[in-house]
C-alpha cells in the first residue's frame, strides 16, 4: 500500500495509490480527515488498514487519474529535524575518506527540513553560499509509533513505512563547521517521495535496489543490503535513551557515486535533473532551480 499527499482543484488530500500507480484515492471518507500524514500515522490502526485494503480491492468509483493531481512530499514538515545516518555504505566510506572523518561506529547527524520538497519541486539551490551542491539517494524509514529502548528484534513493529529521500548537501559548509548540520540544512535541501510504502510491502530486513541519475546519467547504484548498520540496528540504537515518535524520518545513508566522490568532483549545476529510484517505492525527480 502506497500513501501519498496530493493537491487537486479542491485542495490538499491524503490518498493511496492504485496497484498500477495510475490512480489515487482520497482516503478521508474511509479513515477520517487528517490534516497531515503525521496525524494519520499517529492515529493509525489495524482497522484503518483493513478498510483501506477493502477500498483498494473494491469497485470504488472515486479513483482519480494520477495525471490530474500534483503529488506533494508525503510529509511536508517533520516532527523534529530529520535523523540521518552518515557513511553507511562501505563504498561511500571509501570514496569520502579524504573528505570526512570516518569511524567504525555508526555516524548519526540531524538535518533541518523546514519544508521537504516533493516530486518535481525545484531545488532552491543557494550556489552563492556553497557551489558544491551534492545529491544522495537514501532509503528513508518513517517511524510508526512512539518507542524508546526498542530491541533490535522489535524494530520493524515501530516502522510505518519507507520512502525515497534526497539528502542534498552543501559540501563546503559540511566541512567548515566541525559538525555537518549547517551543510545539510539549507532551506529546500531535503526531498522525499513520491509515496510512503507501507512496511508490509518490503520483507524485513529490507534488501532493495537504489539508484541515482543526473541528467539521465547513472551515478549511484547499490542495494540496501549493503548498508553497514542495518535498519533494525539503526532504529534500536537511536531509540536507546531517546524517544522515537510517529512520523519521525530516518535517512539511512547513501552508497558510492555522489558528486564529491568523483575525481574531479561532479557537483550539481542549475538546470540539472536528479532522478532517484527505489523500484518498489517509485521515482523521485527534482531539478536544480534558483534559491528562494
Ligand atoms: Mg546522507
Amino acid at each position: 500500500m502506497k500513501f501519498v499527499r496530493y493537491e487537486d482543484e479542491t485542495g490538499t488530500h491524503l490518498g493511496i495509490l492504485s496497484g498500477d500507480g495510475g490512480s489515487v484515492l482520497d482516503i478521508a471518507s474511509i479513515v477520517g480527515a487528517h490534516t497531515t500524514m503525521i496525524s494519520l500515522i499517529e492515529r493509525w490502526s489495524d482497522a484503518m488498514y483493513t478498510c483501506l485494503r477493502a477500498a483498494l480491492d473494491g469497485p470504488d468509483t472515486a479513483w482519480k487519474r494520477i495525471a490530474s493531481v500534483r503529488l506533494l512530499a508525503p510529509i511536508k514538515r517533520p516532527v523534529h529535524d530529520v535523523l540521518c545516518v552518515g557513511v553507511n555504505y562501505l563504498d561511500h566510506r571509501a570514496e569520502t575518506k579524504h573528505s570526512f572523518a570516518n569511524d567504525t561506529r555508526t555516524a548519526y547527524f540531524t538535518k533541518r527540513a523546514n519544508a521537504i520538497l516533493g516530486p518535481g519541486e525545484p531545488i532552491p539551490a543557494r550556489l552563492d553560499l556553497d557551489a558544491q551542491l551534492d545529491y544522495e539517494v537514501e532509503l528513508s524509514v518513517i517511524i510508526g509509533k512512539r518507542g524508546r529502548d526498542i530491541p533490535k528484534a522489535d524494530a520493524e513493529r515501530y516502522i510505518f513505512g519507507y520512502s525515497i529521500f534526497n539528502d542534498l548537501s552543501s559540501r563546503i559548509l559540511q566541512k567548515t563547521h566541525v559538525q555537518w548540520f549547517r551543510g545539510k540544512s539549507l532551506d529546500g535541501y531535503a526531498a522525499m517521495g513520491p509515496c510512503i510504502l507501507y512496511r508490509e510491502a518490503l520483507p524485513f530486513p529490507v534488501e532493495t535496489d537504489l539508484h541515482s541519475c543526473v541528467n539521465g546519467e547513472p551515478r549511484q547504484t547499490s542495494n540496501t543490503g549493503m548498508m553497514i548498520a542495518d535498519i533494525a540496528s539503526i532504529v534500536s540504537e537511536l531509540s536507546l535513551g531517546m524517544t522515537l515518535e510517529p512520523g519521525d524520518i530516518i535517512a539511512t545513508g547513501t552508497p558510492a557515486g555522489v558528486g564529491i566522490g568523483f575525481s574531479p568532483p561532479r557537483f550539481l549545476k542549475r538546470g540539472d535533473t536528479v532522478t532517484l529510484t527505489i523500484p518498489p517505492i517509485g521515482v523521485l525527480e527534482n531539478r536544480v532551480g534558483h534559491g528562494i
